[in-house]
C-alpha cells in the first residue's frame, strides 16, 4: 500500500560533495563498468533513492543498454532489453522524465518487474553527447517522491559526467581499434562509422566473446545475457531462471551457446524446452560444440579454422541492414508515386538481388525489365546495349534502378539511352553510390548507401563472377583486384 508522496531534499553543500566524489571516479584508470557502478552508487546515494542505473543508447538509438548500476536486483536488471523509442521517447528529444508511480506509468517497459522490486517513482535524465541523447541516468525509490530542482539539477550534472566518461571511453575503444594493424582501415573517413556502443561486457565464457566478435564481423547486433526468464517457483519465489547467452535484437532471437561438457546440453535442452512452453513467443536457438566450432571454422576461426573468409577484407552493410534501408527506399519511392504506375528497368546482373527486395516493398503497381550492356575489358570496343527493355518505356515513369554508381559512366549512357525513348518521367535509384569516383555527375534520386572508395561484392555484386550470391556487401581485399571490376 502507498502512503503519501515524500518530498526528499538534499542541501546544496552535499549535492557539491557529491559531485566531487563523482568526479573523482570518473577520471579514474579504472574499468569503465567499475566507474560507472561507482557513480551510480554515489548518485543514489546522495539522492538517497534506492537504485541508479546508467545506460548507453545504441549506435542506431534503438536499445539501451546498463552499463553500470547501484542497488537493484539482478532480475530486474535482466528483465529484458529496453528499446530506447518505447521506453522514453522523452529522453530521446534530450528531456528529463519521471515517473510518480511504475506500476501504473504506461511508458514503464515491464511495470510486472518493477513492482516486484518495489519501485514506485522513477526519474530519468539524458546523457547527452555533442547535443543527442547518448544515454540516460536513472534514479529509482520505493516510497513515491516528488524530486526538487535542485534534485533534478544534481541528476542533470552527474548525467554531464557520465556523457564525458562515455566519450573517453568511445575514443579509449577507437583508438585501440585504429591501433590494431588489421583495422587500421577503418581509419578512412567515409567509411561507416565504427560501432561505438558501448560494451563494458565481461564474457562468462572465451567461446562467448569469439561468438561476439563473429557477430561484430557480420555487423550484427548483440546484447550479452540482456534477460533472465523465470522457470520454476517455489511458495511465490522464483527457483529456476535461464539466462540466454545473447541477444540479437534486428533478428529478434535469443542464442545460447553449449560449448561445454555434453552432459550440460541436456540440462540446457531441457531448460530450452521449459522456456518454449512457459514464453511461446520467445525465439531461443541453442548453438552446440562442434556447430560452433563449425561456424567459427566456416570464417577462419578457432581450432577447425584453416583460413579467413576467402576474399572478404570486412562486411560493409549487413543482410539486416541493407533490408532495412531497402524498405526506407521503398517507403518513399511508395509515398513520392503514389497513384501511379511505375516502371522499374535494371541493368543485369548486378541489380538482381536489391530489384527483388526493392520491388515487393513498393505499395504500387509496377512493371520490371531489365538491361544489359556490354563493359569495359569485354569483347566490344565501344559501351553497347546487348539486351534492350522488352516493353515501350514512352508514356511511362520509369525508375532505373541500379546496384551501384560508380564514375557514373555506364547510368549515364543508359539515361540517355532511355531517355530518347520520351518517358513520362525517368529517375534513378541506386543502393550503392560511390560518390568520391564520380566523373559524370548522373542525378541520383534515391540513394541507399554512400560507399567509400572501395571494390565492394555481394548482394548481388560480383567480382569475376562471384561473391554475387552473399547475403550482405564486403569490401574485397585490395589484393585480390587485379586492374578491372566487371560487371
Ligand atoms: P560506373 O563506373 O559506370 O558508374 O559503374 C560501372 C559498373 O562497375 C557498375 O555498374 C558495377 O557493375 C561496376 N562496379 C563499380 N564499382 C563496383 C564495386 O565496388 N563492386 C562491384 N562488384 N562492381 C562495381
Amino acid at each position: 500500500m502507498r502512503i503519501g508522496v515524500r518530498k526528499v531534499g538534499k542541501s546544496r553543500g552535499s549535492y557539491y560533495s557529491a559531485l566531487k566524489r563523482i568526479t573523482r571516479v570518473a577520471n579514474s584508470a579504472i574499468s569503465l563498468r567499475r566507474i560507472c557502478n561507482a557513480i551510480a552508487k554515489s548518485t543514489a546515494k546522495a539522492m538517497q533513492a534506492n537504485g541508479c542505473r546508467i545506460l548507453s543508447l545504441n549506435s542506431q538509438k534503438e536499445y539501451l543498454i546498463t552499463v553500470g548500476t547501484h542497488g537493484l536486483s539482478d532480475l530486474y536488471l535482466k528483465k529484458g532489453p529496453l528499446a530506447a523509442h518505447k521506453s522514453l521517447p522523452d529522453i530521446l528529444e534530450g528531456k528529463a522524465v519521471f515517473i510518480a508511480d511504475a506500476a501504473t506509468d504506461e511508458r514503464v517497459q515491464h511495470p510486472q518487474m518493477a513492482l516486484a522490486q518495489g519501485i514506485s517513482s522513477i526519474l530519468g535524465v539524458p546523457v547527452l553527447g555533442k547535443g543527442h541523447a547518448i544515454g540516460e541516468i536513472r534514479i529509482y525509490t520505493r516510497e513515491p517522491r516528488q524530486f526538487s530542482e535542485a534534485d533534478k539539477s544534481f541528476l542533470f550534472s552527474v548525467a554531464n559526467i557520465c556523457a564525458v566518461v562515455f566519450e573517453r571511453a568511445e575514443l579509449h575503444q577507437l583508438l585501440e581499434q585504429d591501433y590494431k594493424p588489421s583495422e587500421k582501415r577503418r581509419k578512412s573517413p567515409q567509411v561507416p562509422p565504427v560501432r561505438t556502443t558501448l560494451r563494458p561486457t565481461t564474457f562468462a565464457h572465451p567461446s562467448e566473446e569469439d561468438f561476439a566478435k563473429l557477430l561484430d564481423f557480420y555487423c550484427i547486433e548483440w546484447l550479452y545475457e540482456p534477460r533472465s526468464f523465470p522457470l520454476r517457483w517455489k511458495g511465490g519465489r522464483i527457483a529456476e531462471m535461464f539466462t540466454p547467452d545473447f541477444y540479437l535484437p534486428e533478428l529478434d532471437l535469443y542464442i545460447e551457446l553449449t560449448t561445454l561438457k555434453q552432459n550440460l546440453l541436456t540440462e540446457k535442452n531441457r531448460k530450452r524446452r521449459r522456456l518454449k512452453e512457459l514464453y511461446p513467443e520467445v525465439n531461443i536457438k541453442l548453438l552446440n560444440k562442434n556447430d560452433f566450432l563449425k561456424l567459427l571454422a566456416k570464417y577462419g576461426y578457432g581450432p577447425l579454422g584453416t583460413a579467413k573468409v576467402e576474399g572478404i577484407d570486412r562486411v560493409l552493410y549487413s543482410h539486416a541492414q541493407i533490408q532495412r534501408r531497402v524498405r526506407t527506399l521503398a517507403r518513399r519511392i511508395s509515398r513520392d508515386y503514389a497513384g501511379q504506375r511505375l516502371m522499374l528497368v535494371g541493368v543485369l546482373k548486378g541489380v538482381v538481388c536489391f530489384m527483388a527486395d526493392l520491388m515487393q516493398q513498393l505499395s504500387l503497381p509496377v512493371t520490371l525489365d531489365f538491361m544489359a550492356i556490354s563493359y569495359y575489358g569485354g569483347e566490344d570496343q565501344v559501351v553497347k546495349i546487348t539486351r534492350d527493355v522488352d516493353s515501350s518505356i514512352t508514356g511511362q515513369h520509369v525508375m532505373m534502378v541500379e546496384d551501384i554508381v560508380d564514375t557514373g559512366m555506364t547510368l549515364n549512357y543508359i539515361l540517355g539511352h532511355l531517355s530518347a525513348h520520351n518517358p513520362a518521367s525517368l529517375r534513378v535509384c541506386t543502393l550503392l553510390d560511390k560518390r568520391a569516383r564520380r566523373l559524370i555527375d548522373v542525378p541520383l534520386d534515391y540513394v541507399g548507401f554512400e560507399i567509400p572508395d572501395e571494390f565492394v561484392v555481394g548482394y548481388g555484386l560480383d567480382y569475376k563472377g562471384e561473391y554475387r550470391n552473399l547475403p550482405f556487401i564486403g569490401i574485397l581485399h585490395p589484393e585480390l583486384i587485379k586492374g578491372n571490376a566487371p560487371r
